[in-house]
């Protein structure tokens, strides 16, 4: 029978049991999702090089003849390596591989074969360690691009090229089995190529501009796909409380501060959608300390003041906690019993405190998603606040809603706050069923957080500087890029990203410094700084660990907190006040501007300090140089809409990791530059289809 994109993966030859496990790990079930399943990232095997002529710790490809068959030698432990000798014409070198010894048996003497690796010179020695090697066979030229996939155990990037190939070559051979979302129009109008070649070249692009017209459609196609299931959705036409009396006076009038423009007006906004008896679907979005809390704590108000009840869901539980301590003693002071509900409130505590949302007594819970858990009712649910929305599934988000109402015309009000300011072009697009309120106004008095840019040159500098801060009992921030040590060796899609940008194949092979990793970088500096308590915190850690290390930082038992962007979520420690950021080119600009509002939370001066090797003049040098002059998180925002597209401000499943989140939106390729145009053409085909009948 032949294949189609339904057809289970298992139907594929050489996917047994266990590969089909390893595969739906990836969220692969299916041969279109198989198809699906993008690269991310290309090894460019294209630059072949003559052997004696490329320095040590290059990556190329070389061309080489086998001077000798493969031997292979029993070390320890059972461990094989395996050796030849090859040359060309520039001369000659020795290949290794360890625990490979199979690899005797497709590499003979005389033969010719494409090698793609490291190559180290040492004196007069040339090697290359396990290298790619690709045998060279008369009418079938090898690939210049060869995709790189995200993998899990047991699943090789061989196995995946053969899956995707074997799958294409089935489909492509039965016209129209490849289904094609987008209708004839407009993909001539916006000179997009057919889905079966984009997927063909997007798996096994010929060369880079082939490769940037498959993303090119790829990227569109998701655009109009989400812009359809938007347009789809409809009006909401179900009611929720209309409150009656939505003054703020008496939470507001005590505080010690006058509210800001920004914050009066989104007030005034939220006011204005309770009243309405219609769902409130509202986002709140603005710089960190701009003020969302208040915003929050007068919606929560006027909800609990009209009889409902407010339910507050932030993403991790320091945060909860954080939001609980400021907010309950506002709350209490006004009659209205403010309670926490997270992971680790005690089982007794816990059974006091769930009789009394259910019976109505108290009038704002503040939690972490134990909000969700079944056992959790209320008496009148009038308002569900999400903090921080990127971090929550809508799974998790709708489960609070649905606690509101078991009648189907009934449902809660809305708010969402978010700490990224969404440029208002984007925000249109990707929360269309949402009004805005942007707090785009800081209050009075805040210091500016003093911005540097420097190179590893500084690093003697830096450390000294980070002792400074401890000697005098400040806390330090540093934030690398990634978990644990990458190899290196390949094109990443981020450096896809910088080819889209216009630079060159050559500049793109250029030997990078590795990205730093939060694991060993923290063991680096521990090193560096004698006698100071240095903590490390990532994504991959248990949620309850992670919060561990995060308490002991904010009570100042560390000095210094390594971490990856898991730390960019609102947590507040006043006495940090240096943050650093290395492989800062690697961040979007929003980002390092969130990083950078970790810090200058008290009253002590902070700075933050840059950490990029990127050549000065280079784009990417220009981006890290916008941080030192601009501190408006709105306008960084539309920079870096307009330099990178929208890919940094789409909700992911996780703060790293690539941690796929089933049911949550995702644009696995969307990082062009172009894509804002795109998204707009997508969205305005999508809204053409979904008109017609
Ligand atoms: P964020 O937007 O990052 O959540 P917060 O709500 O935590 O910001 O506010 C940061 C700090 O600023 C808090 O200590 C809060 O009390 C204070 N604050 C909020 N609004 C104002 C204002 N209008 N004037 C002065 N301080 C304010
Ligand atoms: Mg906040």
């Amino acid at each position: 029978m032949p294949i189609t994109f339904d057809t289970p993966v298992q139907y594929l030859t050489g996917v047994g049991e266990a590969r089909a496990a390893g595969l739906a790990k990836l969220g692969i079930t299916t041969v279109g999702q198989l198809l699906y399943h993008f690269p991310r990232g290309y090894e460019f095997r294209g630059n072949v090089q003559a052997v004696a002529t490329v320095p040590s710790g290059e990556t190329a490809s070389f061309i080489l003849v086998a001077a000798t068959d493969v031997s292979n030698t029993m070390l320890r432990r059972g461990m094989v390596i395996s050796r030849l000798r090859a040359f060309d014409e520039s001369g000659s070198c020795e290949i290794t591989f360890f625990n490979q010894p199979y690899i005797k048996d497709s590499i003979h003497k005389g033969c010719e074969y494409r090698f793609y690796g490291k190559l180290i010179v040492e004196g007069s020695k040339r090697l290359l360690n396990s290298p790619v090697v690709e045998p060279i066979e008369e009418n079938k030229p090898l690939p210049n691009l060869v995709a790189v996939y995200p993998l899990t155990a047991g699943i090789t990037q061989k196995l995946l090229a053969k899956l995707v190939k074997n799958a294409l070559d089935q489909l492509i051979a039965q016209p129209g089995a490849i289904p094609e979302l987008l209708p004839d129009k407009v993909r001539a109008e916006n000179n997009l190529c057919a889905i079966s070649y984009a997927l063909t070249a997007i798996h096994f692009p010929p060369d880079f501009d082939t490769l940037s017209i498959a993303k090119r459609r790829l990227i569109f196609e998701e655009f109009y796909r989400f812009a359809l299931g938007a347009a789809g959705r409809g009006e909401d036409t179900r009611r929720a409380p209309m409150l009656a009396d939505t003054d703020t006076a008496p939470l507001i009038a005590p505080l010690p501060y006058t509210l800001t423009g920004a914050q009066t007006r989104a007030i005034a906004d939220i006011a204005a959608d309770l009243s309405s008896g219609k769902p409130m679907r509202r986002l709140v979005s603005g710089d960190v300390g701009s003020g969302k809390t208040i915003v929050a704590a007068a919606a929560a108000y006027m909800t609990a003041k009209n009889g409902f009840q407010c339910a507050l869901m932030a993403p991790t539980e320091i945060l909860a906690t954080q939001h609980y301590n400021d907010l309950a003693p506002l709350f209490e002071k006004l009659g209205i019993g403010c309670r926490l509900l997270t992971g680790s409130i005690k089982a007794a505590e816990r059974k006091k405190l769930l009789p009394a949302l259910a019976d109505g007594s108290v009038g704002v819970i503040i939690g972490t998603h134990a909000l969700i858990t079944e056992d959790v009712r209320f008496h009148a649910l009038g308002l569900v606040i999400c903090d921080e929305q990127h971090r929550f599934g809508v799974g998790q988000r709708e489960a609070l809603l649905a606690k509101a109402s078991d009648d189907p015309s009934v449902t809660c009000h809305q708010l969402t706050m978010s700490a990224t300011p969404i440029p208002r072009t984007l925000a249109m697009f990707l929360y269309g069923d949402l009004a805005m309120s942007p707090l785009d106004e800081m209050p009075p008095g805040r210091q500016r957080v003093e911005t540097f840019v420097v190179n590893e040159g500084y690093r003697e500098r830096l450390n000294a500087f980070i002792e400074k801060q401890c000697a005098v009992g400040n806390q330090v921030y540093v934030v690398c890029p990634s978990v644990e040590e990458i190899e290196g060796g390949e094109v990443t899609m981020e450096d896809i990203r910088l080819f889209d940008f216009g630079y060159d194949a050559e500049e793109l092979m250029r030997p990078q410094s590795k990205p730093k990793a939060a694991v060993t970088w923290a063991s680096t500096l521990a090193e560096a700084l004698p006698g100071r308590r240095v903590g490390c915190v990532h994504g991959k850690m248990k949620a309850a660990d992670k919060d561990a290390v995060m308490r002991s930082f904010a009570a100042g038992e560390l000095d210094v907190l390594v971490s990856t962007t898991v730390i960019e979520v609102g947590v507040n420690v006043p006495n940090a006040t240096l943050m650093i950021v290395e492989n800062a080119e690697r961040f979007g600009l929003s980002q390092l501007h969130q990083l950078r509002g970790r810090v200058g939370r008290g009253a002590a001066k902070s700075c933050c300090v840059l950490v990029s090797d990127a050549k000065s003049g280079s784009t990417a040098r220009q981006r890290l140089d916008v941080m030192r002059t601009t501190y408006d998180g709105f306008k960084i925002a539309e920079f870096d809409l307009s330099e990178r597209g929208p890919g940094d401000f789409i909700p992911r499943g996780e703060a790293d990791g690539d941690v796929r989140q089933h049911g949550e939106l995702r644009f696995r390729l969307a990082n062009l530059c172009e894509d804002m145009k795109l998204l707009e053409s997508a969205v305005n085909a999508a809204k053409e289809a979904a008109k017609q009948p």
